[in-house]
Formats: C-alpha cells, structure tokens, sequence
C-alpha cells in the first residue's frame, strides 16, 4: 500500500494549502474532507431541510454522490461536484462556513461521509486533510501531522483567501470571532471530535511560511 499523510487541525491553520502542496510534491492525492462536509451543508440549506432534521439530513448524506476532480493549479481549491451540480464557490460562502459544524457534528452524516473517505483510501496514497484523519478515519496512517496557529494569525489567513476568492469582505474581529467558534463546536462535538491523535507530530504555524511548513512535513515523511 502507497503511504497515507494524515493533516488534522483547526479551522484556518493552513491544512489546505498545505496538504495540497505536501501531495503535489509527494506525488500523492489530496483529499479535503472538509468539502465533503461543506458540500452536505449546501445540499441541506438548497433543499431547505432544518438543520436539527437528523433524519432526513441522514437520508441525504447516505444517498448523495460527492466527487473531487483535483484543481487546474496549486493555488485553487480542489473541484466539488455533488449530485451533479458544481458547488465548488457555494460550499466556500459565510452561510455554508456558519452551518457546516452542525452538519458535522451528526453521526450519520459523518459515517457516510468516513466510508466514503476510507474506501478512496483503500490503496493508500492519499494527503488527507480534515479533523478526524489522524484518529477516527485513518487511524494506521503512515504519517499524522497536527497544524494549528493562533486565531488572530488564522483570521488574517482566510481575510486573504476570501481576498484571493474575490468573496465580499469581511473583518477581521468577524472572522476571529467566527473561527473561535467554529474552534469550539468541532471539538466539543460528541462524535470524533477535533482532536490530536497521540501520535501526531504537531506544528505550531504562527511566522512560518507555507513552504516552510510544507519542507517540515515533507522531510519528516522522508525520515
Ligand atoms: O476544513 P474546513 O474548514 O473546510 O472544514 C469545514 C468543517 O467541516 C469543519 O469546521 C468541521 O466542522 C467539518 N469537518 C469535520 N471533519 C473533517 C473535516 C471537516 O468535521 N474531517
């Protein structure tokens, strides 16, 4: 089996770029599971089915078609397609992002979404990112890295994405405020919550840039 990379950690702490990044020069493929769950969200919100409708949210997650098409360069996120449709702008919105961790946090949107994760996982050869990777979804991963960075410096982060994803601007105390919260929804959550697995190597990303972060994970894999 090709190597699995697990990269767990708090929302905005630069798993994305990074994983992306560690995968292309690795020559492994890069899985967000965080788009799977945003891409459930919009699926709940565009049928109007309440968020604490857990049937029904179960019957979707169960039964939708999610695909990932790796992205045109280094710079954009990966491609996501759900029931056919192309939501890759939709599940990035403030409305999705408010949303997600409620969606998350069900169990039966999260065994869905897991089998799904673990069967693209089966051969191995995977950089995937998410919260759960390195405990619940990939438990015998090769490699598992845990990010994490301040919340002031990964508000400042996702001001620049929503900047480079021309998305309307939002302020800095907005974003704190909202990443602190999502911070505290994913790990008080019943079911696998985000959480460092015991054998994770973590890295504090607070001054350091992308590529370096990128070398520390790529070198570590090649020890
Ligand atoms: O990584 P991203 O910010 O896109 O993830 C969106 C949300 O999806 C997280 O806030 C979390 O609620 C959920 N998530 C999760 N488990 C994962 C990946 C993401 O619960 N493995």
């Amino acid at each position: 089996r090709l190597p699995i990379i697990a990269i767990d950690g708090p929302a905005g702490a630069g798993k994305s770029t990074v994983a992306r990044q560690v995968a292309n020069k690795l020559g492994l493929v890069y899985l967000d599971t965080g788009s799977m769950y945003r891409a459930v969200t919009w699926l709940v919100l565009q049928n109007d089915i309440p968020l604490d409708d857990e049937c029904a949210i179960a019957e979707l997650a169960s039964s939708c078609e999610i695909k990932l098409t790796p992205s045109q360069n280094l710079q954009s996120p990966v491609q996501v397609w759900i029931n056919g449709s192309d939501v890759t702008q939709e599940i990035r919105t403030i409305e999705v992002t408010s949303k997600v961790s409620a969606i998350a946090a069900q169990g039966a949107v999260r065994k869905a979404l897991v089998k799904q994760q673990q069967s693209w996982g089966k051969r191995g050869g995977l950089v995937a990112e998410g919260r759960d990777i390195g405990t619940h979804v990939f438990p015998d991963a090769e490699v598992k890295i845990f990010l994490t960075a301040s919340v002031s410096e990964r508000a400042r982060r996702r001001q620049q994405d929503f900047k480079k994803q021309n998305q309307p601007e939002v302020s800095l105390e907005q974003l704190e405020r909202d990443i602190a919260e999502r911070d505290w929804k994913d790990s008080t959550r019943k079911v696998s919550p985000l959480q460092k697995a015991a054998d994770a190597m973590e890295i504090q990303t607070d001054g350091l840039s992308i590529s370096e972060v990128t070398d520390k994970i790529v070198s570590y894999c090649q020890q």
